[in-house]
């Protein structure tokens, strides 16, 4: 089993490439020394993005997937970055231009110009005319020493071209559709097309997963193997992630890519579990599985052809139930980066296991526990005042409460909520408009970690100076 990913450094990794490289990667690990190979595919320079490759091993590796072969790891079949490879792709086509399969053309940009300006003015699909097919062999090998050409793949006219594609089925094309594709360029570089097809032939690979926007490209794919006399490996070609418009994922729709999913505070084991179902289900109502278990689990056959939705919700679902899967140590520590350096570790601790219930994102920690790090707090009048209450009322609970925890001792979580109890009912308030002022008064914000043990973190002297404060505002 050697199977690969093939991303192309053209920016940073979208998640749909991700959940492509971790199909491949569950096939390469069920396998016995099964093995997976990234290879570069930077044959189109000019869409190269600088850094591009670092983002892509960033990004990987922070998912946790590992590969056996590529650029920086090295192994038997490299080179793993194809605009290295350009010496193989200029013999490989060579040798089909020898064989009579492949031929040099020579139409300048002009004439190929012109030749589709009438082809479209009479109505028909633009492709090739196959102008340069029929110039004898050696009178064509004479002028590719001095002229300018590109190498054309030798198309068959009539016929059909197959695929029994492990997710799609059977899908075949008629060879009428197909030009004669150029395989290499005047410039030496291969086309896509060729490079792929010699890359995996020469890599040894044993099943080609792919995005299902590769499949219209197949049958010109298959033609090569067909031109060099290759066997063609298994393909699968995998459904989109999409949006929630049922079109793929794109920028428009918001993050799509993996580090923009790390900076907002999710964790690579919600990432994977959430991804590996966008397009395969398990076929039973389990849902929460680590990488390993998705390795145990996946299997080609239940990968589905229509493409999976990508939804924010049930990715936040499942960042929760990871979040609360964590230790508590653990949390703190995947939370450092989203916190002030300043914030005093020590408190930090202390309050992490009492958001851990509460937490969807890693970047809303900091939110949700700021109160205990503020000097002071910037108090909202709206949020102070319960509804259906008046303000000068609301100050007067306030004071009570204010009473109630001044000689409160020991000052715990636990005897906090029996003196607000008390406050409440002895005002007439119930705990729940009660909590609701006093979460505003000390804590600033409408939701939070737990109310009483949250003042009892803040501390006596902190929480009385806010809650005082609170009441001046409101008397003011
Ligand atoms: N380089 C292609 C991409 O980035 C990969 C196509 C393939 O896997 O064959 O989409």
């Amino acid at each position: 089993m050697r199977v690969r990913f093939a991303p192309s450094p053209t920016g940073s990794l979208h998640i749909g490439s991700v959940r492509t490289t971790l199909y491949n990667y569950f096939m390469a690990r069920q396998g016995e020394g099964g093995k997976l190979i990234l290879r570069i595919e930077d044959t189109d320079q000019d869409r190269l993005v600088p850094g591009a490759i670092d983002s892509i091993y960033d990004g990987l590796h922070w998912m946790g997937i590992r590969w056996d072969e590529g650029p920086r790891e090295g192994g038997g079949y490299g080179p793993y970055v194809q605009s290295e490879r350009l010496p193989i792709y200029q013999e490989h086509a060579a040798r089909l231009v020898t064989d009579g399969a492949a031929y040099f053309c020579f139409c300048t940009k002009e004439r190929l110009e012109q030749m589709r300006a009438g082809q479209r003015a009479r109505g028909e699909i633009t492709r090739y005319d196959r102008h340069c097919r029929n110039i004898p062999a050696a009178e064509a090998a004479a002028r590719a020493k001095s002229e300018a050409h590109v190498i054309r793949l030798t198309v068959p006219e009539d016929g059909t071209i197959a695929i029994d594609d492990l997710v799609y089925g059977h899908v075949e094309w008629p060879l009428r559709s197909i030009e004669d594709q150029v395989l290499l360029k005047s410039d030496g570089f291969p086309t896509y097309q060729l490079a792929v097809v010699i890359d995996d032939h020469l890599m040894e690979i044993s099943h080609v997963f792919r995005g299902e926007d590769w499949l219209p490209s197949t049958p010109k794919h298959l033609l090569v193997y067909r031109a060099f006399g290759w066997d063609v490996p298994p393909h699968a070609h995998l459904p989109n992630v999409l949006g929630p418009d049922g079109k793929k994922l794109a920028k428009r729709h918001g993050a799509t890519k993996v580090e923009e999913f790390r900076t907002e505070g999710y964790l690579p084991e919600a990432m994977t579990n959430y991804l590996a179902l966008i397009g395969w289900s398990p076929g039973t109502e389990e849902e929460i599985f680590s990488l390993d278990e998705l390795v145990q689990r996946w299997r080609i056959d239940q990968v589905q052809r229509a493409g999976g939705k990508w939804d924010r919700d049930r990715l936040n679902y499942f960042n929760g139930v990871w979040i609360r899967r964590l230790s508590d140590d653990e949390l703190l520590r995947r939370l450092d980066p989203f916190l002030p350096a300043e914030w005093d570790r020590a408190l930090v601790q202390q309050v992490v296991p009492l958001i851990k219930e509460r937490m969807r994102t890693l970047a809303e920690a900091k939110d949700l526990v700021a109160f205990l790090f503020a000097d002071t707090l910037d108090h909202d009048r709206s949020i102070l005042v319960p509804k259906k209450k008046e303000a000068h009322e609301t100050v007067t609970a306030l004071s009570r409460s204010t009473v109630a925890l001044r000689f409160l001792e020991p000052f715990s979580a636990e005897r906090i909520e029996q003196a607000i109890g008390a406050v409440a009912a002895d005002a007439g308030w119930s705990v729940r408009d009660l909590t609701i002022a006093i979460r505003a008064a000390v804590t600033g914000r409408k939701i939070g970690p737990p109310l009483y043990a949250s003042i009892a973190l803040l501390g006596k002297d902190r929480a009385l100076e806010r809650l005082e404060a609170a009441q001046e505002l409101l008397a003011a």
